[in-house]
């Protein structure tokens, strides 16, 4: 058996010291660090933004399929992701763990291994957090900052009537991922005998367990000199998360289903599991790219990126929000898309 090390025969203190030992500051904002009452940051004259996400086991994972690695990673993507939703860039992170004596110290180092394999990745510091004990699951609470100039920021309400609205990347594969390890642990379970075939769905289960954020998009825009009128995160589905930008914006939308950005791969897996692709982007989750609205006039700038897929324009909001399928119906966009399309 793999060498097993109680986390109490270190004491609170010990594991602090141990799990954050190795850190060096990548970010000269970072004036005081772990090890005192409170990390002290100085951003030189930028704003700061603020975000926190709790990943509670058992409601936003399950050990089961998630190895503990890609749980660290993820828990500092998803709030990553929303910084740069934000047209910031994230410059630190406090992290805050519960867990049950079920952990060892070895299973605690591979969840700080993916934590610091993000931190490293997006230059983001650590700088602090707090350590507790749980009756029963493992939880996980990170708070990320980040930085933007002044008036920089992008919020959700900014969209004009004519803009139009792009997403990132490609929509619904996370889904799909989960969709596909939750029956392979059902398998699993009935007979453990059974090896998980997971070959053909390397693409959708990546998707779910390994995420990154779109630092990369933001690069882009700002190359192109293009600040987005709104932006947010796709983690909730995009119909459910273009719902909100048209609140926020008090406007309507049109989308087009043949513009949706669905990967292949996430293609293929949806037929195996007879679901519409269009709705596993629309409605599933996770995605962790960014939707946004900018001006017509800035379409040329972006137009040849392969990242960036023009997906609809915002409408007075009388005309509702409505999407355009394929066959060339016209539905209300749903917090559950896939309604429309039953
Ligand atoms: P306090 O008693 O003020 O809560 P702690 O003893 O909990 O202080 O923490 C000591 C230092 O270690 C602080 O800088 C805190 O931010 C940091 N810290 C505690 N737990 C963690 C953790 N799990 N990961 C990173 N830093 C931590
Ligand atoms: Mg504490």
């Amino acid at each position: 058996m793999e060498h097993r090390t109680e986390i109490s025969s270190l004491g609170e203190f010990g594991l602090i010291e141990h799990l954050t030992k190795n850190i060096e500051l990548q970010n000269s904002s970072t004036i005081v660090g772990v090890g005192d009452d409170a990390a002290v940051i100085d951003h030189f004259g930028k704003q700061t933004v603020i975000t926190t996400d709790l990943l509670i086991e058992g409601v936003h994972f399950d050990l089961a399929y998630t190895p503990l690695k890609h749980l660290g990673y993820k828990s500092v993507i998803v709030n990553i992701s929303d910084v740069y939703a934000m047209n910031a860039t994230p410059t630190h992170i406090t992290l805050s763990i519960a867990i049950s004596n079920r952990f060892s110290l070895e299973a605690l180092d591979e969840f700080y291994e993916g934590v610091y394999a993000a931190c490293a990745k997006y230059e983001v510091d650590l700088i602090g957090g707090d350590t507790s004990s749980s009756q029963k699951g493992f939880i996980v609470s990170v708070t990320a900052i980040g930085e933007v100039a002044p008036g920089k920021f992008v919020k959700r309400n900014g969209a004009k009537k004519g803009d139009l609205v792009c997403c990132s990347g490609d929509l619904g594969a996370a889904y799909l991922g989960l969709i596909f390890l939750e029956r392979e642990k059902k398998i699993f379970l009935e007979n453990p005998k059974i090896k998980p075939d997971l070959e053909g769905e390397k693409y959708v289960i990546g998707r779910l367990l390994k995420p990154e954020a779109r630092k990369d998009i933001l690069d882009l825009l700002s190359d192109a000199e293009v600040l987005p009128t709104s932006m947010m995160d796709i983690s909730d589905g995009l119909s459910s998360e273009i719902l909100h930008l048209c609140k926020q914006s008090q406007l309507g939308c049109v989308l087009f289903e043949e513009k949706i950005p669905v990967a292949e791969e996430t293609r293929l897996a949806a037929f195996k599991f007879e679901l519409d692709p269009t709705a596993c982007a629309l409605s599933g989750g996770e995605d962790y790219e960014l939707l946004f609205t900018i001006s017509q006039k800035d379409y040329e700038q972006i137009r040849h990126s392969e990242q960036i897929s023009v997906i609809g324009y915002m409408e007075d909001p009388e005309k509702g929000k409505k999407i355009i399928t394929k066959g060339g119906n016209t539905f209300d966009i749903t917090a559950q898309g896939w309604n429309a399309f039953r």
